[in-house]
């Protein structure tokens, strides 16, 4: 039986303001106290032997658990790594292709984000969503998370298009000098450092909010990306968010991806699973070691399963009409909520 856990972020401070609303994994103390239960009680295993694990229809040890980091975030090459390798314990870093190199926050989430954070601005309307409040740093904070759970249902064009509009009303988010994602340069280290660097598609589109042709080219560009910067790539895909459908899926089967990571919890059984459909567990900064250990037990997947209801439900819902942002601006005159 395989776990597979997924971190994002690993930072100095919980509260971290700087940090987008559910990135954080965990603090770096934190992650230490993981990753030591971990080599005590379970059997890190590399993407390597995953990929075998599946190739030959063959389990991995009882206790297997593969480490996977999303985004490509800096904090992994200096908050994470050390400790993993430390440790000795081999990660699994998917990158979206698309962003190393570039400056400033890169991806729409931190840019809504930190846009929400720095206006000075303090109300906004949002369309289908309505008028948002910005008086506060906890009404900030859930103005992102109710548009955030809007754009899900949206198709990816239209969601960007949307981010992009609402970014430019409140008046954009200041540069920022260094980027937040790992260059290729760190990330050619860090593969030679011995971390399994895999597709998290191009530009970290939902897959099933774009056409399968588009899901093609975000795969295809990704593995062609990797291959230049950093050498042979994996035939692996981590999905964005998790999202993903039967056309997906056969879209990728044609381009030859042998293993795909959801986000839908559970364990995996590789003599039986769909090695498309390989379930993680998501860790957050709640994730005591306690509740890690509570969460990889595999009578507490059901359990998993229905606290994640909600998050599965968004991006599986049909695609919502594209709300034209000037249907639901307030009419002349009208006073903002
Ligand atoms: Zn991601």
């Amino acid at each position: 039986m395989l776990c597979v856990l997924t971190y994002h972020r690993i930072v100095e401070r919980e509260d971290d303001p700087e940090c987008t609303p559910g990135m954080i994994s965990a603090t770096q103390e934190r992650f230490d106290a993981h990753v030591r239960f971990l080599t005590r009680h379970y059997e890190p295993v590399a993407l390597e032997q995953v990929l075998r694990g599946v190739r030959q229809r063959a389990n991995l040890p009882r206790r297997a658990v593969l480490i996977t980091f999303d985004d490509g975030y800096r904090d992994f090459a200096t908050a994470a790594w050390p400790i993993l390798k430390r440790h000795q314990v081999p990660a699994t870093l998917f990158v979206p292709t698309a962003y190393p190199d570039r400056p400033g926050p890169v991806f729409w989430w931190d840019r809504l984000y930190r846009s929400l954070i720095e206006t000075s601005k303090e109300s906004l309307h949002a369309p289908s969503v309505g008028a948002l409040t910005l008086r506060n740093e906890e009404e900030r904070r859930a103005s992102f998370l109710t548009i955030r759970a809007r754009l899900k249902g949206l198709l990816h064009d239209d969601a960007m298009q949307l981010v992009d509009r609402l970014c430019a009303d409140l008046g954009g988010s200041r540069e920022h000098e260094s980027s937040t994602i790992l260059s290729w340069e760190a990330l050619r280290a860090l593969a030679s450092d011995g971390v399994s660097l895999a597709s998290h598609t191009h530009t970290h589109p939902l897959l099933n909010r774009i056409s399968p042709e588009q899901a093609r080219t975000e795969f295809t560009t990704s593995i062609r990306t990797l291959e230049r910067e950093i050498g042979p790539a994996f035939p692996v895909v981590s999905y964005p968010n998790g999202a993903h459908d039967d056309s997906v899926l056969d879209v990728l089967r044609q381009c030859g991806v042998e293993l795909g990571f959801t986000q839908l919890p559970g364990h995996n059984d590789l003599s039986a699973c769909d090695p498309l459909r390989l379930c993680r567990i998501n860790v957050t900064r709640r994730t005591s070691v306690a509740l890690l250990h509570l969460r990889m037990q595999s009578w507490f997947a059901p359990i998993e399963r229905w606290r994640k209801r909600k998050r599965i439900r968004a991006y599986q819902s049909p695609v919502a009409s594209p709300a034209l942002y000037e249907e639901s601006r307030p009419s002349r005159g009208a006073t903002p909520a």
